[in-house]
């Protein structure tokens, strides 16, 4: 065996750290990423969501090292890699695109990246046959790409790059391709990779609920940069700006006006009613504001018996009532003519509430962020 692949194997349980400082990287002077700083700690399931063009796969590229930055460093374990080509780093990779050997066999495939490091036969078949077991593929070694689903395909990419027993693995969204039915099962696999493997993944998604249902942590990205970073709680139920807000869940809009601070409450007036929310920041009497708040966490105020007297409650006209199964879901206007979504889980013991009806609703302070 060659001593690099032995030390790495050693290395098995613990994660790699990942330090991102000021990077940047631009295209013919567009800016690509426009300075990311981000910490990833060992062992950490970090994902990286965004919409399509906000710098992911390119950030992704640069700590792979097929990218060079433009500006910034790279430092893994607490080493700057910038110099570093890509096969020194040791990371394992999976690509939306399986981008396996199609004249390969799977155990062939899986046994690549052990060949170029110089792994002798034997050891590599044992590797082979534990990474195929790793991801539920045990049998499946003697097969061609070409006979698998895509789903074993990426499974057996995942094989490939886990094989070598890399201490940080990235994934650009590698379950892209998949339906949702089969993309649902493999999150949950990849996960249970994660908990099994303790080392650090960092994932590509566009896909929030992906993003929400895998990560430790998540970073949302806009335009290049960090909107927010924090676990999937942190940014459902505090985003820290509008972006965020409306990226991640569905979330209502609502224009206010600051009147005062009661500790860290703000008071705000909103639609003729006096609005109570949790901001981090301390803005001025008189700015103007954005309040949002989440559809699933509005109620009808005579639903609540009694408990709404401490919530914020606002007068509205239903305009339109969706029963969707599992929940309802009502367009509402307030007195201003915005525009309001409230999801009611259902239940054939709750009123269901027609359109032109005048209702109050209710919810909570600490569901009322001003963004
Ligand atoms: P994401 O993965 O989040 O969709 P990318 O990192 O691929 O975003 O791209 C970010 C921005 O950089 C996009 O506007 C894209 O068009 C641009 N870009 C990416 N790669 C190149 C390249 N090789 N040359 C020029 N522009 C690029
Ligand atoms: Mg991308």
């Amino acid at each position: 065996m060659a001593p690099g692949v032995r030390d790495t194997v050693s290395s098995t349980g613990s994660g790699a750290s990942v330090s991102l400082a000021g990077l940047e990287k631009s295209y013919e002077r567009v800016g690509a990423v426009n300075g990311v700083s981000l910490d990833i700690r060992s062992g950490e399931f970090l994902t990286l969501l965004g919409p399509s063009g906000s710098g992911k796969t390119t950030t992704l590229m640069m700590i792979a090292g097929f990218e060079q930055p433009t500006k910034g460093d790279i430092a893994i374990d607490g080493t700057s890699v910038v110099a570093m080509p890509p096969h020194k780093r040791n990371i394992g990779m999976v690509f939306q695109n399986y981008a396996l050997f199609p004249h390969l066999t799977v155990a062939e495939n899986i046994g690549f990246p052990l060949k170029q490091r110089g792994v002798a036969k034997a050891e590599r078949a044992k590797l082979v046959g534990e990474a195929l077991e790793l991801v539920h593929l045990p049998g499946y070694g003697g097969r061609y790409p070409r006979q698998l689903s895509g789903g074993q395909q990426q499974r057996v990419a995942l094989a490939r790059a886990i094989v070598f027993k890399p201490r940080l693995l990235l994934m650009d969204e590698p379950l892209g391709a998949l339906d949702k039915q089969l993309r649902e099962n493999l999150q949950l696999e990849m996960r249970r990779l994660h908990a099994d493997l303790g080392i650090t993944f960092i994932y590509v998604t566009h896909d929030q609920e992906e993003a929400l249902t895998m990560s430790d942590r998540i970073a949302v990205m806009n335009e290049g940069l960090v909107s927010q970073v924090g676990s999937p709680e942190d940014l459902y139920d505090r985003p820290c700006n509008r972006f965020v807000a409306g990226f991640i869940g569905e979330s209502n809009f609502l224009p206010a006006t600051v009147k005062g601070l009661e500790g860290d409450i703000v008071i705000a007036e909103c639609q003729g009613a006096v609005i109570r929310a949790t901001c981090p920041s301390r803005p001025s009497s008189g700015s103007t504001v954005t309040l949002t708040t989440r559809p699933e966490r509005l109620r009808f105020a005579d639903t609540l018996n009694g408990s709404a007297q401490s919530m914020n409650r606002m007068a509205v006209t239903v305009t339109e009532a969706v029963f969707a199964g599992e929940r309802c879901r009502y367009m509402l206007k307030a007195a201003d003519g915005t525009m309001i979504v409230l999801k009611e889980p259902s239940s054939a013991a709750i009123r269901r509430r027609t359109v032109g009806e005048h209702a109050e609703i209710a919810w909570s302070v600490a569901d009322t962020i001003l963004v």
